[in-house]
């Protein structure tokens, strides 16, 4: 059966209205890759997938949302589109607006974003504008901004966001023909824990799928859920989770709360030794995209989670494409050799 993107495949699930357009580039559909050895590596005695939602057009999970709300938009006659962003819904928001034929502007906190995502934003074509602030000021300000004038926000407070963010959970029933024990991810503005939820709750209504514990993961310098207060400055090498004052943070505590599961916080190291581990998958994830499995990590080393004969999904959220600097700065330069073969072999012998 030809793939013809989410809006077409689940169009029937999704709270969206009649005038809705479909502005598609076939995200969605993305792989869900066993991770044995890295089970074997935690510990062992359970199955692991990950969700690799680097794999969607323009590498994060934030297409899943933005087909649909740009489509919702474009129906709704805005002409311009705005959102915050930390970085990858910057590049998704310019993708799909491009697509639509609406202007794009981004708003993003000075110098914290990663290269591959401000490059993406400028290709598609938007106005990207940097504050002098953090995630939180920036976004503080689209919202105040879209109440003035006529441009439609796209940040995850768009609920049509999490309409189609929703559809990951759907995806992830349907491969594992119900849902897994335990869903792992990391949490930043908290929209797509809380989209996840929404998935999975509704589609246990309709198809029996169950329903998994949720095991949402913040950075430890950026864990306002987790110490039950926002933070001023949050800092974390994962940039796509340094956020002090969630949007959703409500509803992604009651997500867990109501699924069973946990709200927790891991290191940089833990996130970039996880990482480091994913690659040697074959799997190159952002930082923040190991988050999730960083925690499920650190909860079964600490003897916090049982997870023997369970099925647990983690959800992998960007590509490492979008960060190349965090990996090339940890690398000295390549070795340069002289364009000759016994150099070559004198090398490889001696190492
Ligand atoms: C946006 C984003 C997150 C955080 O998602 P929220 O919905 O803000 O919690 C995590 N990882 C990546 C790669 C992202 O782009």
């Amino acid at each position: 059966m030809t793939y013809h993107g989410l809006y077409s495949r689940y169009r029937k699930f999704l709270d969206i209205p009649a005038y809705s357009q479909e502005i598609t580039l076939l995200e969605g559909n993305t792989p869900l890759i066993p991770m044995p050895r890295l089970a074997h590596q935690m510990g062992g005695g359970f199955d692991l997938w990950v969700k690799f939602e680097g794999m969607n057009p323009t590498g994060s999970f934030k297409d899943r949302g933005m087909t649909i709300a740009i489509g919702e938009a474009l129906g709704r006659g805005a002409r311009a589109v705005i959102c915050a962003s930390t970085g990858n819904t910057a590049a998704s928001a310019a993708a799909y607006a491009a697509r639509a034929g609406l202007r794009a502007i981004v708003l993003i906190p000075q110098g914290k974003v990663a290269a591959g995502k401000l490059a993406g934003a400028a290709a598609y074509g938007a106005q990207v504008i940097q504050i002098d602030g953090s995630f939180d000021d920036a976004l503080a300000m689209v919202v105040q901004i879209t109440q003035r004038h006529p441009i439609a926000l796209v940040n995850s407070l768009n609920p049509y966001r999490l309409e189609g963010q929703k559809t990951a959970a759907f995806e992830i029933c349907d491969a594992l023909g119900s849902a897994p024990d335990w869903l792992c991810l990391p949490v930043g503005n908290a929209g797509n824990i809380t989209a996840y939820w929404m998935g999975f709750r509704q589609y246990d209504q309709i198809h029996k799928t169950g329903l998994p514990h949720l095991l949402g993961v913040q950075a430890a310098g950026a864990a306002p859920l987790v110490i039950g207060r926002p933070v001023e400055h949050p800092e974390t090498l994962a940039t796509a989770i340094r956020i002090g004052r969630p949007a959703r943070g409500e509803q992604a505590l009651q997500a867990a709360e109501e699924s069973s599961g946990r709200m927790i916080a891991v290191s940089d190291d833990e996130i970039l030794a996880m990482q480091r581990a994913l690659a040697q998958e074959g799997v190159w994830v952002e930082p923040a995209s190991a988050a999730g499995l960083a925690g499920l990590a650190a909860e079964i080393r600490a003897g916090r989670l049982n997870v023997r004969g369970k099925r647990v999904a983690a959800v992998c959220t960007g590509h490492g494409l979008k960060d190349p600097e965090i990996i090339t700065r940890a690398f000295p330069a390549p070795r340069l050799l002289p364009a000759k073969l016994d150099a070559l072999e004198e090398l490889l012998l001696s190492e």
